[in-house]
């Protein structure tokens, strides 16, 4: 398990690694392209200043490389508020540049969340998202009362402002699935955690219950088969326990395999309670091919058996006394001799 753990947040951070890469890569080209624009309307300082900022980001490309994201992190939020607030200052709002600030609040609350996955120091997105705002109004406000340093042409103005408009728009597009898609996968794997068997992936007792309970109550017919393995301690015996674990993921394995429609669970240690229709066809197709089924283990082959005690919903009865009948069913099966399936 914490091998498991341990590897999870292994692809988590080689994930993360991998998209701000590209992220980092998209900015580089946009700070190309965006230098290229400052050429055409003839603003020297803001091509001179594209220099430490091409700098910056094929500096970032080794501090991902380093995984040192932190710093990463900081290093690219504080130059690109700077980077902002300077076209602000020196070409006026008209050409949106102000409007980045606006992904970049999203940006440092994404940031948070991976800082928590990844189980490293957080940034203060407070004081982060403060000096954006803070950098945001001193620019716009800036631009709103004095003069831009260079006065263009408004068509040019417009073009920038429809371009940076959609590069905005796509970045906050872009971190808010990402951010929605991600909570969703995570909610899945908790909710999996809560209602399955770590082992063989089925569903608990915990869940199973509760799927009983709805079956117990609908119209439908049902049936529950309490399946058991037998004389699974001698196997635990002869081949270890790491053996007998191989085979209860095997058997979980066929169980979901005969059925497909079946809703299968691990009950306990070596039991597996399938909620299933009435046809009992079904259990003694399984018990045929478990007992034709061979487990290798290191090595060893394990031959193995089960037995399986079958019980039809009935209304008149509660739900624990219907799975009281099929155990007592499978115990009948256990003391003629197992192996077998008992309806
Ligand atoms: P029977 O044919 O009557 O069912 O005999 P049995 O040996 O299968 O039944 P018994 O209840 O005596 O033994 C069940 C064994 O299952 C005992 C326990 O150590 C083992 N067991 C329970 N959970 C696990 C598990 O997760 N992994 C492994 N490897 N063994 C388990
Ligand atoms: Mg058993
Ligand atoms: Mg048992």
């Amino acid at each position: 398990m914490v091998f498991l753990a341990v590897y999870n947040l292994f692809m988590v951070q080689k994930e993360i690694q991998k998209l701000t890469l590209i992220i980092n890569a998209v900015i580089l080209v946009l700070v190309f392209a965006l230098a290229g624009l400052f050429y055409l309307v003839g603003a020297s300082f803001l091509i001179w200043f594209s220099i430490p900022t091409a700098l910056v980001y094929i500096f970032g490309f080794y501090l991902i490389r380093k995984n040192k994201l932190d710093v990463y992190v900081r290093l690219v939020y504080g130059w690109l508020t700077l980077y902002m607030s300077i076209t602000t200052v020196f070409l006026g709002y008209g050409f949106g540049f102000h409007l980045y600030s606006l992904s970049m609040i999203p940006i440092i609350f994404y940031t948070e969340y991976m800082a928590y996955k990844l189980g490293t120091t957080t940034i203060n997105t407070k004081l982060y998202s403060g000096l954006v705002i803070a950098a945001y109004l001193i620019s716009t406000g800036h631009a709103a009362y004095a003069k831009p340093v260079y006065e263009t042409d408004t068509r040019i103005a417009g073009t920038f402002w429809i371009f940076n408009s959609l590069t905005v728009l796509a970045f906050v597009t872009f971190y808010s699935r990402l951010m929605i898609s991600m909570i969703i996968k995570s909610e899945r794997q908790l909710s999996d955690r809560a209602n399955k068997d770590r082992l063989t992936n089925l569903y608990n007792r915990h869940y199973m219950m509760e799927r009983l309970k709805e079956a117990h109550e609908d119209d439908a017919v049902y049936g529950i088969a309490m399946i058991d393995i037998d004389d699974f301690k001698s196997i635990n015996d002869r081949y270890g326990h790491a053996a007998g674990d191989e085979v209860l993921i095997s058997v979980a394995r066929a169980i979901e395999n005969t059925c497909k429609d079946c809703v299968v669970s691990r009950w306990g240690g070596e039991e597996f309670l399938v909620l299933m229709s009435s046809d009992t066809s079904i259990l003694e197709t399984l018990r045929t091919t478990v007992e034709a089924m061979t487990v290798t283990y290191e090595g060893n082959e394990i031959k193995l058996t089960l037995t399986a005690g079958f019980e039809l919903k009935n209304k008149a009865i509660t739900l624990d006394n219907w799975i009281a009948a099929a155990d007592e069913k499978l115990y009948q099966g256990k003391n003629s001799g197992k192996n077998k399936v008992v309806v």
